[in-house]
């Protein structure tokens, strides 16, 4: 699996550029920011993007997408849990002093154990509420890979203050769903460096019991 990952915007959120070595299709996870600088590394590996994945509907993560629809033409792909703060785009924007990206539109609601696909690359999508109702990650079981959005970081978990988080639901969705991946699991996070499961599982102070 090709797999590139740039961390994006003011925020640094982490893009990532998953495509299969041999149809050269891809998908594209939180596409943020700097789309041209996305589009330069689709260029430089010869891909086609598929579809355009958004882990939660968070400015910082999704406030590119419409850019990179108009410049591949590939769906944009989100869990309808998060369709409410989709419309409060300019409401995010104002709370971090960055300018409102517009409408962002919804070709089509991610659920849990839909498959994203990119040519023989398939990744299945665990639907994780707390740090937002519509929080997805997306599980790469032959490749051991989870991009796990803004729900799990190395040594940390997602914030649950802004609106639609809840901190029931992500121990919730953190205990039953994510640490029932197999520890050799790399994790790449919404923001900051990649982990693994087992690390997190032993050191993680939020995953403790
Ligand atoms: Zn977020």
């Amino acid at each position: 699996m090709i797999h590139e990952i740039l961390p994006v915007g003011p925020l640094q959120c982490n893009c990532s550029i998953v495509g299969d070595e041999t149809t050269r299709e891809a998908i594209v996870i939180d596409p943020g920011d700097q789309i041209d600088d996305i589009l330069a590394l689709i260029k430089k590996h010869n891909l086609q993007v598929k579809q355009i994945v958004i882990t939660h509907a968070h400015i910082d993560h999704v406030g590119g997408a419409m850019k990179l629809r108009a410049a591949t033409g590939a769906p944009i792909l989100l869990n309808q849990n998060d369709y409410a703060l989709l419309k409060m785009l300019d409401v995010q924007a104002a709370w971090l002093g960055m300018k409102a990206p517009g409408r962002v539109e919804i070709d089509q609601s991610l659920g849990q154990a839909d498959l994203v696909k990119a040519g023989s690359l398939e990744g299945q999508v665990i639907h994780t509420p707390g740090h937002t109702e519509g929080s997805i990650c997306i599980y790469f079981p032959l490749e051991r890979e989870l991009i796990a959005g803004d729900t799990l970081f190395a040594g940390s978990i997602g914030r649950t203050d802004l609106p639609g988080g809840s901190f029931e639901k992500i121990m919730g969705s953190l205990h039953n769903q994510v640490l029932a991946l197999p520890d050799e699991t790399v994790v790449v996070p919404g923001h900051g460096p990649n982990t693994t499961i087992g690390e997190e599982r032993e050191t993680n102070p939020f995953l403790q019991k």
